[in-house]
């Protein structure tokens, strides 16, 4: 003989009840963190692309300072030529000799204001990247923040609920040895089926918790009684009277 005691169905419901408030703890702790590490992994994505930005911007930067070495240099050779030509021209035999060295003086005086005009651009267009850079450095640096704070978050998720997990795991088993099969098996077959996981509902101002679809009077009267399982003609969860879901307590 079985040695298996039977429940009454009020005890049966209570025990479902139970079941269903431990494991909708349960799904409380999966959302947080179910949504947590995809948050953590979306900032580090964004800090990475972030950062390869700055290092562009700081490239950039690079190219522009060699640019400028590049046309300061262009200067002093300009520079030079200018006084040797000038020295040369204190030499010079008749007028058409004196005429070819100034247009060459003015070239390279031409070629030094060529190159600090390029000069004067590339300075406003460091000037600007710096700002851009200043932008992205503060943007990484609040994101980091931010990535830090959900990082410490969600450890302390981890580390509060893994004791949590493992007690509310032992409870729900123990509840569910309250339960005959068959009622389980409908329990999880609806909790399956609803996103927010609950397939246990109190009725409500005369609805079903669930779904607040109308509950009848008479209706009502019976799930009050607690002599029978009855579902909500609508969404086939399992209404219980409220009286019964207060009287649960999860600890
Ligand atoms: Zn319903």
């Amino acid at each position: 003989m079985s040695t298996v005691k039977e429940f009454s169905v009020e005890e049966k419901l209570s025990s479902l009840v139970k079941l269903q408030k431990i494991e909708s703890k349960m799904d409380e702790i999966q959302v947080l963190k179910g949504e947590l590490p995809m948050e953590v992994r979306d900032l580090e994505d964004e800090i990475q692309g972030l950062n390869s930005r700055q290092t562009r911007i700081e490239e950039e930067i690079n190219g522009i300072q060699e640019f400028i070495n590049q046309k300061k240099n262009a200067i002093k050779d300009a520079e030079a030529l200018v006084k040797k030509y000038e020295k040369q021209s204190e030499n010079v035999k008749n007028s058409r000799e004196f005429e070819a060295i100034n247009k060459e003086i003015e070239m390279q005086q031409l070629e030094v204001k060529l190159a600090e005009k390029h000069i004067k651009d590339a300075n406003e267009e460091i000037a600007e990247k710096v700002q851009h850079l200043e932008k992205a450095r503060k943007n990484i640096s609040n994101k980091e923040s931010v990535l830090k704070n959900k990082k410490d978050e969600l450890e302390k998720i981890i580390a509060a609920n893994e004791k949590e997990e493992k007690h509310f795991e032992k409870m729900a088993d123990d509840a569910r040895q309250h339960v005959d099969e068959r009622l389980l098996f409908s329990y999880d077959r609806i909790r399956k089926n609803y996103r927010n996981g609950l397939a246990v509902v109190p009725v409500e101002r005369d609805a079903c918790g669930g779904c607040f679809y109308a509950i009848p009077p008479q209706k009502q009267s019976e799930i009050r009684q607690r002599k029978k399982v009855i579902v909500c003609e609508n969404c086939g969860r399992i209404l219980i009277d409220e009286d019964l879901a207060n009287a649960v307590e999860i600890k």
